[in-house]
């Protein structure tokens, strides 16, 4: 893409009230724009990150059995009233039309469990696995953590149906190592933990994904023997210990969840009468999971985990494009753009997603600049030192070192870091 035709345009201020660093550097390279407080637009940068994300997380469900739907984010209050939750959930945002009253998806317990009745009556209908990326609504008074902390947010949510305790504690193991290489995909698998929480009625424990950043909103307790945290919140009750070596000297780190994995048992099929029948012909409760990642948040902790003082540096797995031809050109018809307009047309012709910024009217230091802030993971620029030479000049964003490289040598390094 031309950076002359980008429909967002970077800004060098961002309004006082927003103090999160995502969200400031979000808003600075025109990957996000902020609505109000807790509620962001993707800009079409942003999206191209947000759909990696998407795709990287959509490659690990289906590999562990998940099938993609889409279910509806206005719900009948009747479901939600059904699980008590219409009272007990503090975030739930309800609404009144005419005479019914609906609530707006936090979460898709209420929905995705009466749509199994509709599908599920005997063992041979299970396992099943559903999951989507759809919108969630919730209160969220503090809204002050950027894009980590949404009113409206997508989360990617799957629910897993099965047969017995055995079945869905198999599963949940897979999902977890699902989990694991998406945080890896993503580049942030060295910052984040597997951490023990509060489980609720059905288990000892539930499982977050926390990744270490000073934006996080969460305390966890590092054991470095097992590599597992435990948050703040189960901390006294475990007196201090890892729940797998029972070590006692733990780390204290911030941390932002970025995923949250649940074994629900049967606190949802029983009020929506979920059940299925056996080999023997017997009625029994169908056992469920649940596991969530919130985009945004997993999109701002990257931001916030891979950033310098001149703006973002994206992993490549997920950056907007993967190369930006910088041209020093003050005109059209100079050699500088003729050179820099060839070797775009030549990357995209290999398939390489580049962006040019092609801008006449900007100097040197504002492409660089500019440049930084977006954090595309490779820059070549064209100058008019360089534009009759066969070499390339290629920087990645997060080195000094200027290489000089040929075009064919140029392709093989991208397949190489892209393979890794
Ligand atoms: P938190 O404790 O941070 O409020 P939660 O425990 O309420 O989160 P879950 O209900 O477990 O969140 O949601 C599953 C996942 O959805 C979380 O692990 C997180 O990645 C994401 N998520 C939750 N709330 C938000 C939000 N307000 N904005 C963006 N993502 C969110
Ligand atoms: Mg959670």
């Amino acid at each position: 893409m031309k950076q002359t035709k980008l429909f967002s345009k970077m800004a060098k201020e961002v309004s006082k009230e927003e103090t999160s660093r995502n969200a400031q550097l979000l808003i600075r390279g025109g990957f996000v724009d902020k609505l109000m407080a807790g509620v962001y637009s993707l800009l079409p940068l942003g999206l191209r990150v947000f759909k990696k994300i998407e795709q990287i997380i959509r490659e690990e469900m289906e590999a562990i059995g998940g099938q993609e739907v889409f279910l509806p984010t206005l719900h009948p209050k009747e479901n939600w009233f059904k699980t008590g939750r219409w009272e007990s959930m503090d975030d739930l945002y309800k609404l009144k039309i005419g005479n019914r009253e609906f609530a707006l998806a936090p979460t898709h317990e209420e929905v995705i469990s009466p749509l199994a009745k509709k599908f599920i009556s005997s063992y041979k209908d299970l396992p099943a696995n559903l999951f989507q990326f759809q919108n969630k609504f919730r209160k969220e008074l503090r809204a002050k953590s950027g894009v980590l902390r949404g009113k409206e947010f997508i989360m990617k949510d799957l629910y897993s149906f099965s047969r017995s305790q055995e079945e869905l504690d198999v599963y949940y193991e897979k999902v977890k190592k699902a989990y694991k290489r998406i945080f890896e995909r993503c580049g942030i698998g060295d910052k984040t933990y597997l951490t023990y929480a509060s489980g609720g009625t059905f288990s000892k424990y539930s499982h977050e994904f926390q990744a270490l950043t000073e934006a996080g909103e969460d305390l966890i307790y590092i054991c470095d023997k097992c590599r597992v945290a435990i948050n703040k919140e189960i901390l006294e009750d475990q007196k201090g210990q890892c729940p797998e070596c029972g070590n006692t000297n733990l780390r204290e780190e911030k941390a932002v969840e970025v995923g949250n994995i649940f074994k629900l048992g049967t606190k949802f099929s029983e009020p929506f009468d979920l059940d299925y029948l056996d080999e023997k012909g017997k009625k029994r409760m169908i056992i469920m999971g649940c596991y969530g990642i919130g985009l945004q948040r997993l999109m701002g902790t990257i931001v916030e985990i891979f950033n310098d003082d001149k703006g973002i540096i994206w992993p490549e797995s997920v950056a907007p494009f993967k190369l930006h031809i910088i041209s020093l050109a003050g005109s059209g018809d100079n050699p500088v753009y003729k050179k820099a307009e060839s070797l775009y047309g030549e990357l995209r012709t290999k398939g390489v997603e580049t962006l040019w910024d092609d801008r006449l009217d900007k100097t040197p230091g504002e492409k660089f600049a500019d440049a930084d802030l977006l954090g595309i993971p490779y820059r070549i620029v064209v100058s008019e030192k360089n534009a009759k030479e066969e070499w390339l000049e290629v920087k990645k964003r997060n080195a000094d070192r200027i290489e000089k490289m040929s075009f064919s040598a140029l392709l093989e390094r991208l397949e190489k870091s892209a393979g890794r």
